[in-house]
């Protein structure tokens, strides 16, 4: 649906974007992440066509992005949803003229805007404050305004960029369970620019991690927190002080095996002596993952490798 090839970016003589690929499926949940200045949004407003890039291609459903002309543009944006982390909703109007706002613009017959607005109001759970103005409302119900918003022409692709960063965490939570019933019920792509790790576990499939602009990780949320890259660990702030004697190996837990009993069984079944180095569990999306480092002698390691051989457990030596 977006495949982004060799894509450079300058301001000036600053090189912000430097030989980004990435592609985007329908119906994923796609994040951007890095810290700030890292070229997401940067990245984001070349998808839609709000900047330019300087070399490189970007085709969004087939449409090279740079090559879209004003009317074609036009037709193009009305398909790409966009919130902002501050909401950009308009103070003066209710949050009913603000939702209607995009619908008037394309001259939609009033009473399927009208329809529509409700329709979407009810969807972000704000029918009840259609007539309140932005000042009256918190700032997640301020997003969810925008988000109705954003959703009026029918996108197929809502872009979000940084859209939770100015919420406290349970606010946050309850916006990304928004978006997330969005993608689920009404099929949309959504691609998230965010400086935030949770963010990334809580709702997105794949994530391509950025820093000066450059990409230093990319796959799935699962593998890129299952197999981090030694970058992908110092952006998360890891640091892992493993032993230098003995060997250490790395017990990986996908999602379906991290409620078994793998350690302790083992312990059991090998009758060799191990130390339990590093090990975390992290939650993503509706499940958990974990890593645990183990460090053995050399001579019990053929012992322990046989046995984990023989289970379903991914393990590598460090
Ligand atoms: P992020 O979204 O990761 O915080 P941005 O895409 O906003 O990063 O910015 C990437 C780099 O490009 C930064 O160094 C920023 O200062 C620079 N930049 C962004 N927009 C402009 C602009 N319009 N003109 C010049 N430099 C810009």
């Amino acid at each position: 649906m977006i495949k982004i090839e060799n894509v450079e970016k300058y301001f000036g003589n600053t090189k912000v974007l430097s030989n980004i690929s990435l592609e985007i499926s329908k119906g994923e949940i796609y994040a951007i992440v890095g810290h700030s200045g890292a070229g997401k949004s940067t990245l984001l407003r070349c998808i839609n066509g709000l900047e330019s890039y300087s070399a490189g291609s970007i085709q969004v459903q087939n449409h090279e992005v740079d090559q879209l002309q004003s009317s074609g543009l036009r037709e193009f944006r009305k398909n790409i949803g966009m919130i902002f982390q501050h909401f950009s909703l308009m103070q003066r109007k209710t949050v009913y003229e603000n939702v209607v706002v995009p619908m008037e613009i394309w001259k939609y017959p009033s009473e399927s805007c009208q329809q529509k607005a409700l329709d979407l109001l009810e969807l972000v759970g704000l029918l009840d404050k259609k007539d309140a103005y932005p000042k009256e409302l918190s700032g997640g119900q301020k997003q969810r305004v925008a988000i109705a918003r954003a959703l009026t022409l029918e996108p197929d692709i809502l872009l979000s960029d940084e859209a939770t960063s100015a919420l406290d965490p349970a606010t946050t939570n309850s916006i990304l369970q928004l978006l997330e019933k969005i993608n689920h019920t009404l099929g949309i792509t959504i691609v998230l620019v965010t400086h935030e790790m949770d963010v990334v576990k809580t709702i997105a499939h794949k994530a391509t991690l950025l820093s000066h602009g450059e990409i230093i990780a990319t796959g799935s949320v699962e593998d890129l927190f299952l197999h981090p890259t030694q970058q992908m660990r110092e952006f998360l702030g890891e640091k892992e002080t493993l032993p230098t004697a003995g060997i250490n190996i790395r017990l990986i837990f996908p999602r379906s095996s991290t409620d078994e009993p793998i350690v302790a069984t083992m312990a059991r079944a090998v009758d060799v002596d191990f130390s339990i180095a590093w090990g975390k569990l992290e939650k993503i999306r509706n499940g958990v993952i974990g890593s645990l480092v183990i460090n053995v002698e050399e001579k019990d390691y053929q012992q322990i490798a046989n046995y984990l051989n023989k289970q379903s457990v991914q393990w590598e030596v460090l």
